[in-house]
């Protein structure tokens, strides 16, 4: 937002309805001339916090997003102690005294951050026992020192490999803090206060080095302030200038391009904000998303392409993001609102909340898999890269796999139900997300007030709250307008408010409220498109904070895993290959039809059958857009695209409801500027066999027909025998029919010059099937080994069913080939 339009909203203030007693205006942050008497917000000299936490319990989820909260207690995140190695509890670090023990890395503190918190927000007796026996663990390691947790992790970083690796205990701090707010329980403050005293004995050397704990270091920090907010400690400030000046610079420059760093990290410049009070911090916050989301982020669902790490070339919506991902961005947003209070977080939390990480677990909340992407035809278990960056499987569900987000998306609902409502500088109260809720707090004068919502938003477009309170209270009231909605309608106690207030506002009604009144919010919802001009210009269609996908039948195929965690694969059952029918001079509503259906008995609106709004459009299929030979959906094509298939209507459903979804859409054109979609690449012309093939590379690569730029070309699948080195080798064609053969011209891989292993080998030659016999081929030329091109050997015709190429590596490497053509 520009200043500019913050100097002019918070000047628009006006009384109106005095029948109702009620001074409405409009803001688009709270102002934080005063300071909540009641919660902890930030202390001098920290900025102020427009927007502030309430105590976790203050916040009873209802609705959809507690049947969330109920399924992942009842889901794997809930039981993960009988599915995980890393929560045995049998010897396990985090439970020992002296900090012996297995698994002392992130794993248990990624999972007792959100697993605690699941139990205190649905008060949940079983969660709250079974956390309280890891954080007596973490209480119980305290060292005299100050150090706490795994001794493992107090050596084996840093140069000398003798400087702690912090990161595991920075997540382990967030466990507790939410203990703390649940208990009030003084150890952690002690525990905190010693263990912070610690970090500032370190030497600037062993503080923070690479890797993970000098990314994520602006939780540490985060932490730092939260317990100089509640002990005003002058020492915490002086560590959270070191650890600001130690800590990868995400201010300059954007640090890494590792997935989850970017969602959690681009934050850290805005945390280190409230100490600096130099807006260039903040400012750097925003220009992290801008650089990052600019370029890969332009896809649906509100996160950007990072299957592992942003790679250049690889910016359309087949790409994915991971699941811890999306759990750390809508943190981040969280955490930004209370520190600037700038709607467009809430905006953009909302994005994911409701698109892209619904779909990241099962509807029943029992498996989930590593990348979501915007547009996935099938989730099968099989090896998906070079197309995703990881070999092997990212994409079936499962609850067994996919370390770090098994354990880390536990955090993702919980801390959004307590986002819902936050408190104001002015001892008001903010809604800030809209479900279905009762939030209970101290406002005004000190008085307690209840206030219920009522809603199935982001399903349902109005909201309905209702105010409980003992006797009257006196306080402002500040109502989120969502930066798509131009026209909010408000109504108090039935009455019609007039009030003029552009997206990304808060209306604040600050009058006397007292039991039973009532307060209706509508924002009416749109069907709106966006085109992706970065991704093909490509299209998706949103109403409200939803985007909705194509609706694909889907078949689960059960994949490992056992009877009670099973694990599946998720095959398609209906076509998916439509690119929407739009024509640009008719209004949306004429085009597309939004239906409504009942809503689902079980409360989970985020399941392929169960969505309670469809939209009805028009599509043709492009019959050459197809998956790869991996299961992998092509990556879409420039739109407008000429299909001569017949117009039929299709469904469109929440994209966080579907497991299988086309998000961004090609659209069908005619005129001259319409494109033909090109045939598949990277399928197998013929089929191959050999010795060995590494399980991230495929044998389909040789005659897939997408040519190299040069021989360490990245972008374009290969076949190597990696990590076979000075050995003996082969690779075959297998013909269907017999071939006549005069030639071949072999394109070698070599990834040495980027520190790979692969290099030309040292020497090959080619071999026939003659009946059942391999023989030599006549009068063959000399066999190149240069890189960079293809090598041409010529030979005396053969005909055959078989063709091998036979290879010696070179010591200590081994070989590869990106594509093998024959004459
Ligand atoms: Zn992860």
């Amino acid at each position: 937002m520009t200043r500019l339009r913050i100097l002019f909203l918070a000047t628009v203030t006006w009384a109106s309805a005095t029948a109702l007693h009620a001074a409405i205006r409009v803001t688009p942050v709270p102002p934080t001339t005063a300071t909540n008497d009641f919660y902890v917000s930030n202390a001098r000299p920290l900025t102020p916090s427009p927007l502030i936490k309430l105590p976790i319990g203050s916040v009873k989820p209802e609705g959809w997003l507690r049947r969330q909260l109920e399924l992942q207690a009842d889901g794997f995140l809930g039981h993960l102690t009988e599915i995980s190695a890393f929560l045995k509890k049998d010897g396990n670090a985090w439970l020992a005294a002296n900090g012996e023990g297995h698994s002392p890395w992130e794993e248990l503190p990624y999972w007792l951050k959100g697993f605690g918190d699941n139990g205190y927000v649905l008060n949940d007796q079983r969660i709250i026992d079974e956390a309280k026996v890891w954080i007596e663990g973490i209480l119980g390691s305290r060292q005299a020192d100050g150090w706490f947790g795994p001794v493992a992790n107090r050596t084996g970083a840093g140069d000398n490999k003798k400087a702690p690796d912090l990161w595991p205990n920075m997540v382990a701090l967030n466990a507790l803090q939410t203990y703390y707010e649940y208990t009030s329980d003084p150890r952690v403050l002690e525990l905190m206060q010693e263990y912070f005293k610690w970090e500032l004995t370190l030497s600037d050397k062993d503080f923070l080095p690479p890797f993970w704990q000098q990314q994520r270091a602006g939780d540490n920090l985060a932490s730092v302030y939260w317990l100089y907010n509640r002990t005003g400690r002058e020492f915490l400030l002086q560590l959270a200038e070191k650890i600001q000046r130690n800590m990868a610079d995400w201010t300059e420059t954007v640090a890494s391009w590792h997935n989850v760093n970017i969602a959690q990290c681009f934050r850290a410049p805005a945390v280190y904000y409230q100490q600096s009070r130099d807006p260039y911090f903040l400012q750097a916050t925003e220009r992290n998303y801008a650089m990052v989301w600019g370029t890969y982020g332009q896809v649906p669902g509100g996160m950007f392409c990072g299957d592992e790490n942003c790679r250049r070339g690889y910016y359309g919506p087949r790409q994915g993001i991971e699941t811890c991902a999306s759990v750390e961005f809508m943190l981040s947003c969280e955490m930004l609102l209370q520190i600037a209070g700038d709607l467009t977080w809430a905006d953009r939390c909302e994005d994911v909340a409701f698109n892209t990480f619904p779909p990241a677990m099962t509807a029943d909340l029992k498996g989930l898999h590593y990348l979501v992407s915007p547009n996935q035809c099938q989730l099968d278990s099989g090896n998906k890269a070079p197309g995703i960056q990881n070999g092997g499987d990212m994409f079936s569900y499962d609850p067994h796999s996919y370390r770090c987000c098994q354990h880390n998306a536990s955090h993702g609902w919980p801390y959004f139900a307590e986002s819902l409502w936050m408190a104001t500088p002015d001892n008001g109260l903010a809604a800030v997300f809209y479900a279905a809720s009762e939030v209970t707090a101290k406002v005004g004068n000190g008085k307690q007030v209840t206030i219920q919502t009522k809603t199935q938003y982001p399903f349902e477009d109005t909201i309905r709250l209702a105010v409980s309170a003992d006797r009257p209270v006196k306080f402002p009231l500040y109502l989120r307008v969502p930066g798509w909605c131009e026209k909010p309608v408000l109504r108090i106690n039935g009455k019609n408010t007039p009030v003029h207030a552009e997206p990304r506002t808060f209306i604040v009604v600050d009058r006397q409220w007292k039991d039973g009144d009532s307060l209706e919010l509508v924002f009416p919802m749109e069907l709106r498109l966006r085109y992706w001009i970065r991704s093909g210009n490509s299209v998706c269609v949103d109403r409200g904070p939803l985007t909705y996908s194509l609706q694909i039948g889907e078949k689960y195929v059960r994949e490992g895993g056992t009877d009670r965690w099973p694990g599946f694969e998720v095959y398609p059952t209906t076509a998916w290959n439509y690119g929407l029918v739009i024509d640009p001079t008719k209004p949306l509503a004429k085009q597309f039809e939004v239906r409504t259906k009942g809503w689902p008995a079980d409360d989970q609106p985020f399941a392929t059958g169960a969505a309670p709004i469809v939209i009805k459009a028009q599509a043709r299929k492009i019959p050459n857009w197809q998956a790869d030979a991996q299961g992998l959906i092509a990556e879409v094509q420039s739109s407008p695209v000429r299909s001569e298939e017949p117009v039929e209507t299709v469904t469109l459903i929440p994209m966080g409801a579907a497991r299988l979804r086309i998000s961004a859409f090609p659209w069908i054109g005619e005129g001259p500027n319409a494109t033909e979609w090109r045939a598949p690449r990277g399928r197998a012309r013929i089929p191959a066999t050999a010795s060995h093939c590494w399980e991230s590379d495929t044998t389909a690569a040789l005659s897939d027909g997408d040519l190299p730029t040069h021989s360490n070309d990245q972008g374009v699948a290969r076949f190597t025998w990696w990590p076979h080195k000075g050995t003996k080798e082969w690779v075959q064609y297998d013909f269907k029919e017999p071939r006549t053969l005069r030639g071949v011209e072999v394109y070698w891989f070599d990834d040495t010059a980027t520190g790979g292993g692969c290099r030309t080998p040292q020497s090959w030659t080619l071999r026939y099937k003659d009946g059942d016999q391999w023989k030599d081929v006549p009068t063959l030329s000399a066999c190149g080994v240069e890189k960079d091109k293809f090598n041409r050997a010529a030979f005396g015709e053969v005909k055959t069913s078989a063709l091998r190429i036979e290879v010696q590596l070179q010591p200590d490497c081994s070989a590869g080939i990106l594509e093998w053509r024959i004459e």
